[in-house]
């Protein structure tokens, strides 16, 4: 049944393989250029198994057999992805990726991770959908949603440090034309897929400044889409309705930390990372594959479940217009695991299990085929919005203060008594120490256990604001007499509204 030969990769380098007419009129569809990245472990033989049932379905594409991985690792490309890869995704646009193993003592990054930022691939988008045949805890309870992750900020900028030897920090991040751009697209999806509610998730409470922007920019948006329910929830409540309530989320859209575990959680509803597809949205480039990784202990042996590579090469196939390809496949891979006669070993219930081949040939069988206990969605296509909004224009500034961190062993008391000594006659006030986020100075420090890192709050009592920038050069020199600082954050207003957080126990 497969073209096995035709399909191998072909290491370092670029193959373009038209595939032929086959059972469906595609006489008016636009053939297009695809970039297969076979991947690692059980990659090549998924993809194998996926290229041949997409093709055929009908699908009009040119297949370009492409390296990334671990393989290109060994040759020392430390990116995993070497630049014949990269120009091929560049000029196609569009990616079916089988999963690539992130190394573990050579190479430097994660292709993952790579292809993802290279090609600003801000939207992870995960549809949970039960699926038929597939028994959970939760069978019965028509659980069908999709969780948008922000796929490029927040803490996954991964933007780290060790301040001191014993205190690490990473870096927060969440920009409003991010946000913006992720709840654009949630409610694109919600009108493509003919959903009705979009709902953000966030831990705005306490992390007002950078969950609060997203949640704010979130509410902005849906302003703009009053035809859609929407609403937020803290991510913590989210995280519990969605086990006890699944079936009444429609569209989530969340940061990227909030997302990563959420859209695990939800895949684990419907019967697990196993099964689960993935697209990975940005502007120019789009990047489909499975959830899960290369199971090297199953790989070559052609046991592994096509399922989840081959529901993300159905959201391809919707991707680039080819819906026609898409309902058959899906309607038939849904048919071939409620039959449940020919299952692979991880899914098979009662009946024997079969490999990867006599899976992928068992949806051949069904094409034509749908489902009984499911019913289609209806979807259009997803149009990648614009930003409307985009960055504040101009908005005033007050640089009122600053925060030093400090590197310090001994007791807040000796900490503050020997700043106020250095700072004397310098224009700055220390308001406050902190340590992890409480208030320990002035005043009673409590049971808050400290570690060696403080932030020192100094405020300018001065009546000349212009010069504060340049006080801060002569602040730090005073400290740093003393002490030991490593990093340094300006106290602004924009419009007169603060952009910085009071600690614990500060009015
Ligand atoms: P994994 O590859 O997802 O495998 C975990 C287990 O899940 C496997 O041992 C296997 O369990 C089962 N499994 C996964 N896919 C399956 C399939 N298609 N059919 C049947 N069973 C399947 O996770 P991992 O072992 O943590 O990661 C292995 C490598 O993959 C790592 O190098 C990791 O970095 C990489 N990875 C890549 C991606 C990606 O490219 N997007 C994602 C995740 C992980 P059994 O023991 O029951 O056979």
């Amino acid at each position: 049944m497969y073209r096995s030969d035709p399909y191998a990769s072909s290491p370092g380098g670029v193959r373009s393989m038209r595939t032929d007419p086959t059972s469906m009129d595609r006489a008016n569809q636009v053939t297009r250029s695809v970039v297969v990245l076979p991947g690692d472990g059980v990659g090549p033989e998924l993809m194998q198994a996926v290229m041949c049932v997409i093709d055929e379905a009908g699908a009009s594409v040119d297949w370009q057999i492409c390296d990334a991985g671990a393989t290109v690792f060994r040759d020392g490309i430390a990116s995993g992805v070497p630049d014949e890869t990269l120009d091929a995704v560049e000029s196609a646009g569009v990616v079916l990726k089988g999963p690539l193993e992130t190394p573990v003592g050579y190479g430097e990054k994660s292709a993952n991770v790579t292809l993802r930022k290279l090609f600003e691939l801000y939207a992870n988008i995960r549809p949970i959908r039960a699926l038929p045949g597939i028994a959970t805890p939760y069978s019965g309870r028509d659980i069908d949603f999709v969780v948008v992750r922000e796929n490029v900020e927040d803490l996954y900028a991964g933007i780290e440090h060790m301040q001191t030897p014993d205190v690490a920090q990473c870096l927060k991040l969440i920009s409003r034309k991010g946000s913006e751009k992720i709840a654009r697209l949630a409610f694109a999806l919600a009108r493509a897929e003919d959903r009705h509610k979009v709902e953000c998730a966030t831990k705005a409470n306490i992390l007002k400044l950078t969950e609060g922007l997203f949640k704010s920019t979130f509410e902005s948006v849906a302003a703009d889409h009053t035809q859609f329910e929407s609403g937020h929830l803290m991510v913590d409540t989210c995280a519990h309705k969605m086990v006890v309530a699944p079936e009444d989320f429609d569209v989530l859209v969340t940061t990227n930390m909030n997302g990563d575990i959420l859209s695990n959680l939800a895949a684990g509803l419907v019967g697990g990372l196993g099964l689960a597809p993935s697209a990975n949205l940005g502007r120019d480039v789009a990047i489909f594959e499975a959830v899960h990784g290369s199971a090297p202990d199953i790989a070559g042996q052609g046991l592994a479940n096509p399922t989840a590579l081959l529901l993300s090469a159905v959201l391809m196939m919707r991707h680039i217009g080819q819906h026609e390809v898409a309902d058959v496949v899906e309607n038939a891979l849904y048919r071939t695991l409620e039959d449940g006669t020919h299952l692979t070993a991880d899914i098979a219930r009662d009946a024997d299990p079969v490999g990867t081949d006599v899976f992928a040939g068992a949806v051949l069988d069904n094409f034509g085929r749908s489902a009984r206990q499911l019913e289609n969605r209806t979807y259009s296509p997803l149009r990648m919005p614009d930003v409307v909004h985009g960055p504040l224009g101009e908005v005033s500034r007050d640089l009122t203060g600053v925060d030093v961190f400090v590197e310090w062993k001994g007791n807040a008391d000796a900490l503050g008594q020997s700043l106020e000594t250095a700072i004397f006659a310098s224009g700055f006030r220390l308001s406050m120490i902190s340590n992890r986020g409480t208030k320990v100075y002035p005043g009673r420090i409590g049971y808050t256990e400290t570690v060696n890192h403080w932030r020192c709050r100094f405020a300018w009592t001065e009546r000349d604001w212009s010069c504060v920038d340049a006080e801060i050069l002569g602040l730090l020199n005073r400290i740093g007499e003393i002490h030991r600082w490593m990093h340094v954050e300006k106290l602004q207003h924009f419009d007169g509204t603060p952009g910085f957080t009071l600690a614990q126990g500060e009015t």
